[in-house]
């Protein structure tokens, strides 16, 4: 069984997830904290509840998902973990909060690891399935956790819409494909977690989504 806390930071209303298991292994995926009360609600969370935190994760690499990775990468001494399709938007950081103006309190560390998307992610004994779908970012993931019908799914798919692709290395017909042969095949009742906006489910898009036309 896994626990998921969602936080919802920054002036982007980025959702940040806290995933834990029983054995109180955590981890954190898209840390959007952005503001010094931001970071404490975390780690209150984290002492709170006696996680551990083990892990870093990114769906992926926009701003709005990165700005609390450097706070947490260092106070937990944890390398951020990402897909290595998306290390071009990791390392624009910079560059990008320069564009839009906005002023950088924490510098995401140089160093990431990784994920072997192939085998999965493990946390502890609990282990995810990971899809890569691209469309919205280059190296755009979700996380499956099977067992519990759950789906991290970041910026890919939102409740009755789906990501921008106006960005950066972003495409539509790729995301709509992401979302048909990669998402759409789960099963109905998978409770999908997106990185802006409420829970919904696989069903739930299949039959409402607009963006999404058979
Ligand atoms: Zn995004």
């Amino acid at each position: 069984m896994i626990s998921i806390q969602k936080f919802v930071f920054n002036p982007f209303s980025e959702n940040t997830y806290v995933v834990f298991n029983e054995a109180k292994k955590a981890v954190i995926i898209d840390p959007g904290m952005y503001y010094e009360e931001e970071e404490k609600a975390i780690d209150k969370f984290i002492i709170s509840n006696g996680l551990k935190l083990e892990a870093i994760w990114h769906t992926h690499s926009h701003l709005d998902h990165m700005f609390g990775t450097g706070y947490v990468s260092r106070k937990y001494n944890l390398d951020p973990m990402i897909f290595e399709k998306d290390l071009d938007t990791y390392q624009n950081f910079e560059r990008v909060c320069a564009m839009y103006g906005v002023p950088i309190r924490n510098m995401p560390p140089e160093k990431v690891q990784f994920m072997d998307i192939k085998n999965g992610l493990s946390l502890g004994e609990t282990k995810f399935s990971v899809f890569f779908v691209p469309g919205h970012a280059p190296g755009h993931v979700v996380f499956h956790h099977t067992q519990s019908n759950v789906l991290i799914n970041g910026d890919c798919l939102f409740r009755e819409s789906i990501g921008r692709t106006d960005l950066p290395g972003g495409n539509h017909i790729q995301l709509i494909s992401s979302i048909k042969n990669k998402l759409f095949t789960l099963p109905d009742n998978t409770t999908v977690y997106s990185g802006h906006g409420p829970e919904t489910t696989i069903g739930h898009e299949i039959a409402n989504n607009p963006f999404i036309n058979y």
